[in-house]
């Protein structure tokens, strides 16, 4: 079963809460993407599931601003370390706060992926007075709540500590205060100068009523109110709040000391490593969520997200061949996909089959299952579609990795050349997948590629490294040219067994004999698939070109 819909299967209850939440501190990285499309695809199982379910995301902007982010002005959003996200302005006149601004952002990309949460933001939780009950009840409970900071994390909290942080009536920082009292619905606080490393607090200290937006609960207290003002059913927790005795924990603790009952479902999940400092910054661009929205195809991004289980790690660069490969995974489901919507064969059918197999060899591009062979559709797939109705819009998939290539080469008709690469007409969603892709490519080359990655083809000269071929390479060359002069199909596939069966012919060692080839197109002594590099080429251009290595390394090796 599914992971999501394995969820779905094991929750209890009429009206099913799914909760996430963000603090909207700067700038989102796509990791912080997986826990949205989790939450997302639960929702999404307990749906189909029939069952009643909500999908709410909470906006943390009653945290504090604790460091400012390298790309905002320093000198003007430091006087705002430690105040609350909200009350801290917006680096942009289109929001109306710094929690609004990069909120905002990172919602464009949740529309961008389907997800579509209840979204409430804390600073109107506490600003209505809903949160008011459950303050009273922790500052009265101060002692149980400061027993499970010691049972859970080993936390040591001093006896007079109160899980309250009040705004400093003075400077507007929540985060420097300390509340050592609760008397007659007020709170006694001091704005504490050494409270923090990144920020001085005030001095200031006072009796102020904790209720109606005057501060806000430490968070993991925070956290086990949230729950019970949203009436939270299911939430689950990156790997940093979920380790033994971390946050997650704690507040579990807390819930089932202060109000007695159980802490909604947890699991945890894993982080996505992103290895792209290079690409970060070399090119101006970046891994965040917005970035990456930018670049994949929404249904792409959710596919990442979804195919690996919540607890295994996602490994993600934007680099060749992880691009590629996710591309081409996708593709493969598609194709998978429109095998599964066919109808089954019928007992003529089958029979026929078995009496008359196809003698054909299969080729690797064809897809890995036949007729009849998909009872159901991929999980991972049916959840990656933006709606949320199970339907996939299927296309005819045109290879992401030749593309990027046709890409690369000067002079080339794309749209000609992908008909006469297709083996059937493309129809209308087809060209709409291929030009979305097409669009990818020229972003990804622009914005990701490293050098060694982009095909630099050597049209108009001779590349250096042709010059120095060994003898055995200008034989096997001299072999080649006769072998591609004959009836050759000019397709990437013959090709490659060409250049293989003369290797062969030959007894070069393949990588001896590729190597040659990859100098004198590429100047390297690697590259793409060396058949379909050639078929981008024109035939006598490439027949050409090896005659000329040959001529110069001969005349070379002849002096
Ligand atoms: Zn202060």
């Amino acid at each position: 079963m599914f992971w999501a819909d394995k969820f779905a299967a094991d929750a209890s209850g009429d009206r099913i809460i799914v909760n996430d939440s963000k603090t909207p501190s700067g700038r989102v990285h796509v990791g912080s993407l997986r826990g949205v499309v989790i939450h997302d695809a639960i929702y999404r199982a307990l749906k189909h599931a029939g069952k009643s379910v909500t999908f709410t995301y909470g906006v943390d902007d009653y945290d504090a601003l604790d460091t400012v982010p390298h790309y905002l002005d320093q000198a003007k959003f430091s006087p705002y370390l430690g105040q609350p996200l909200c009350n801290v302005p917006s680096p942009e006149a289109t929001a109306t706060d710094y929690a609004k601004y990069f909120m905002g952002e990172f919602l464009e990309v949740f529309e961008h992926l389907g997800v579509r949460p209840e979204i409430y933001y804390l600073r109107d939780l506490y600003r209505s007075g809903k949160m008011n009950q459950y303050i009273d009840l922790f500052l009265n409970n101060a002692h149980l709540v400061r027993e499970a900071y010691k049972e859970i994390s080993k936390a040591d909290r001093p006896s007079n500590w109160y899980p309250f942080q009040t705004i400093c009536e003075n400077c507007g920082k929540i985060a420097t205060t300390v509340v050592t009292d609760y008397q007659d619905g007020k709170v006694f606080y001091t704005c504490q100068p050494n409270a923090m490393e990144y920020v001085k607090g005030c001095g200031h200290t006072g009796w102020v009523s904790p209720f109606d937006g005057n501060g806000k609960l430490p968070w993991k207290v925070e956290w086990v109110a949230k729950w019970e003002v949203v009436g939270v059913s299911i939430e689950l927790a990156g790997k940093d709040h979920s380790q033994k005795g971390g946050s997650r924990d704690v507040a579990n603790s807390i819930c089932r000391k202060v109000l007695k009952k159980n802490p909604p479902t947890h699991a945890p999940y894993e982080f996505i490593l992103v290895n792209g400092t290079k690409m970060s910054s070399s090119k101006g661009v970046g891994s965040s969520a917005k970035e990456i929205a930018a670049l994949l195809p929404p249904e792409l991004l959710r596919f990442l997200m979804l195919r690996t289980q919540p607890r295994s790690v996602i490994n993600f660069s934007p680099n060749y061949d992880t691009i590629a490969r996710l591309f081409d995974d996708y593709d493969r489901l598609i194709k998978c996909h429109e095998i599964y919507l066919q109808p089954l064969p019928t007992e003529e059918e089958i029979l026929d089959r078995i009496l008359n197999p196809p003698t054909q060899k299969r080729k690797p591009s064809d897809p890995m299952f036949s007729l009849g062979d998909i009872a159901q559709p991929s999980p991972a797939l049916l959840y990656s579609q933006l709606n949320d109705e199970k339907e996939v819009k299927t296309y005819h998939p045109f290879d992401f990795q030749v593309l990027i290539s046709l890409l690369q080469i000067p002079h080339l008709d794309l749209e000609a050349e992908i008909v006469a690469r297709s083996s059937n007409p493309l129809s209308d969603r087809d060209w709409e997948v291929v030009r979305d892709r097409i669009r990818v490519g020229k972003a990804w080359l622009q914005d990701y590629a490293d050098e060694e990655e982009k095909l630099v083809l050597y049209l108009d000269s001779m590349p250096d490294k042709a010059h120095n071929l060994t003898t055995e390479q200008v034989n096997y060359f001299e072999i080649l040219v006769t072998n591609l002069k004959a009836d050759v199909n000019w397709e990437g596939e013959e090709l490659q067994n060409l250049l293989f069966r003369t290797s062969k012919q030959l007894e070069i060692s393949q990588k001896s004999a590729f190597a040659a080839v990859y100098y004198t197109f590429l100047n390297k002594e690697r590259g793409p698939k060396a058949g379909s590099l050639l078929s981008y080429l024109d035939k006598d251009f490439v027949i050409q070109r090896i005659k000329d290595a040959i001529a110069l390394n001969l005349t070379a090796n002849n002096s």
